[in-house]
């Protein structure tokens, strides 16, 4: 059966767009359950200084504890490599650097350059290798972007073949800004996968600003991508691109892999179970996903059992 690794970015992409700081102990508690529902990866926080995002400040003691859960798979996001030396301190199994395709959103982001952000990458990469720890770049706005509008897919090439050249072994597709759409993404991921080998793009980090989150997964999975960041409750979206809301739902995707024979190991009614969580320590915030509504549908068990070419065949 093909497994679809679901890794769940909640606790970074979603907490740091929102004023409020989800305490400690509840962002454990959501490691906890996530992790015991089957979620194999969860991106547990970014290595931000504290006075610009002060969500992210408890992200070294998070990762302690999500260590301390087995077979749990620890990242962060790392925006430059001082960050690379915190999280390597820490402990991570594996970390991301975004890595934005648009140029204006880049010096708007991270007050750098392309050729800038190439010599920090390099740095960031010399960081993983020296510590063993799994290093990818996120290749971010890559489907376009709220400042620039498009951005060119030869750009986009150009720029991860340049990465791959300073020592990145690893790449992620983002629609930081929910414009990617399924022509776009399959064509996008093929031309990527040329350039850089096809094992090299395993990732896609899609937003569902536009509804078109789940179609986006779907041409993903034609494309041969094995692994899809989400959000639990769809919760946030990227602070630095104006408009950009509404991660990928987990509940949603998980219950459309599984029913599709796609296995994710993931028990869907256990991973329903984890919004309380975020409801009970962040009241009022808004939650999205159809599955939490609509349930799961009636025969939702039968459909797990089989696998993909079983589910396809006519
Ligand atoms: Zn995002």
């Amino acid at each position: 059966m093909t497994e679809i690794l679901v890794s769940e970015v909640g606790l970074r992409d979603g907490l740091q767009s929102i004023e409020r700081v989800m305490p400690l102990e509840a962002k454990q508690r959501w490691i906890a359950a996530e992790a015991s529902a089957g979620v194999r990866e969860i991106e547990v926080g970014s290595f931000v200084p504290a006075k610009l995002l002060p969500q992210m400040a408890d992200t070294a003691e998070l990762v302690a504890f999500a260590k301390g859960i087995e077979g749990l798979t620890v990242v962060t996001l790392v925006p430059n490599a001082k960050g690379a030396e915190f999280a390597a301190d820490a402990g991570v199994d594996g970390m991301s650097i975004p890595f934005s395709m648009s140029e204006t959103h880049s010096l708007k982001n991270v007050r750098k350059d392309h050729p800038a952000m190439i010599e920090e990458i390099g740095k960031v990469a010399r960081i993983a290798r020296e510590h063993g720890i799994h290093f990818a770049v996120s290749l971010s706005t890559a489907f376009g972007c709220t400042m620039e509008g498009a951005v060119s897919e030869d750009q986009v090439v150009r720029l991860a073949e340049q990465a791959a050249e300073v020592g990145a072994q690893e790449f992620s597709l983002s629609d930081t800004t929910g414009y990617a759409d399924p022509a776009q993404v399959r064509r996008l991921t093929r031309k990527v996968k040329s350039a850089v080998g096809a094992d090299r793009l395993t990732t896609l980090h899609l937003h569902n600003t536009r509804g078109l989150g789940l179609a986006n997964v779907v041409a993903g999975l034609e494309e041969g991508i094995t692994t899809f960041d989400a959000s639990l409750g769809g919760l946030g979206g990227c602070p630095f691109a104006p408009g950009a809301s509404g991660n990928l739902v987990t509940e949603d995707l998980v219950l459309m892999l599984n029913s599709m024979g796609l296995n994710t190991g993931i028990d869907l009614e256990a991973l329903l179970k984890v919004r309380t969580i975020i409801e009970e320590a962040l009241p009022g915030e808004p939650l999205y996903g159809f599955t939490p509504e609509a349930g799961p549908m009636l025969d939702y068990e039968h459909r797990t059992k089989l696998d993909y070419e079983q589910r396809t065949a006519a």
